[in-house]
């Protein structure tokens, strides 16, 4: 078996792409998955909220993307949370410049990928905000797409540019990439607000929208100081409680075969 890959992306900023990604890979881990966690984004955020000092780590994301170095001399383990991560700093973002004169530069990622897909059962992919090479790569590199969101007066704009974006991918670079669903992040129930939007999103997306809801719980915000993912730092907080039912629901989807048919 190979690894299912996904793809955590939103252009916009700090919606939430970060605290799901290494949320969900903490609990795909705790759910006994193997897990690969790519950091995508010069910001190294996933790597710190992993336990991994970016100024520190000798290998990242940026020489395996340009084909110096592979995954598997590249990898390091994340000391609390269970799964394995690619790393990435600063030096991500000069990779942008070198990619566009590579052939073949949006499969980079995907290529790199391959030679370790089977020893994982999931690959999470934490793109940047953004619809640059870098997030290209990881659509390239995805067999599905997961779509944070907070459900606020403007979530909707900008959502069809990444639709698009998708829709461009699955026609011209791979052919394989679905939309996976959209997942309700920083929810607040007492918002009428968030209520409303959400139940807009039901209406648009069905069942493309994920059962599992992910508060607004300061524990997920501390968490990235001490270098874990909100799962170990505090398991029993609801932020926590929420990732792992969200876990159990993609994994759930999998083997129930639900993961989209049509196209989005
Ligand atoms: P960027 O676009 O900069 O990469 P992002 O989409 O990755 O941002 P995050 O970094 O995950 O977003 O989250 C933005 C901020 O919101 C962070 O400070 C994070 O700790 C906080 N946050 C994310 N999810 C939650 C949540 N469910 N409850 C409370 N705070 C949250
Ligand atoms: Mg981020």
């Amino acid at each position: 078996m190979s690894a299912r890959i996904y793809a955590i992306a939103n252009q916009k900023g700090g919606v939430g792409k970060t605290t799901t990604a290494v949320n969900l890979s903490a609990a795909l881990a705790r759910l006994g998955r193997k897990v690969l966690l790519v950091d995508l984004d010069p910001q190294g955020n996933a790597t710190m909220g992993s336990g991994i000092d970016k100024q520190a780590v000798s290998q990242t994301v940026y020489p395996v993307l340009l084909g110096l170095t592979g995954i598997a001399e590249a990898r390091v383990a994340s000391p609390d949370g269970g799964y394995d991560v690619l790393a990435a700093n600063r030096d991500l973002a000069g990779a942008e410049i070198e990619l566009v004169g590579l052939e073949g530069r949006e499969h980079q990622l995907a290529k790199a990928l391959a030679v370790v897909a089977q020893q994982y059962d999931f690959i999470i992919l934490d793109c940047p905000p953004s619809l640059s090479l870098l997030t290209l790569n990881g659509l390239c590199a995805a067999h599905g797409v997961i779509i944070p969101m907070q459900c606020e007066y403007f979530a909707l704009e900008g959502l069809s540019d990444l639709v698009n974006s998708i829709k461009r991918v699955h026609a011209n670079l791979n052919p394989e990439i679905e939309l996976v669903g959209l997942l309700r992040v920083m929810f607040d129930p007492r918002m009428t607000l968030s209520q409303q939007v959400s139940d807009q999103l039901v209406r648009h997306f069905g069942d493309k929208v994920f059962n599992a809801v992910i508060p607004r719980n300061v524990r997920l915000a501390e968490a990235p100081s001490f270098g874990q993912p909100g799962i170990v730092y505090d398991p029993g907080s609801r932020g926590s409680k929420a990732y792992l039912e969200f876990g159990e629901e993609l994994i759930g989807r999998l083997s129930h075969g639900l993961v989209v048919t049509e196209e989005a």
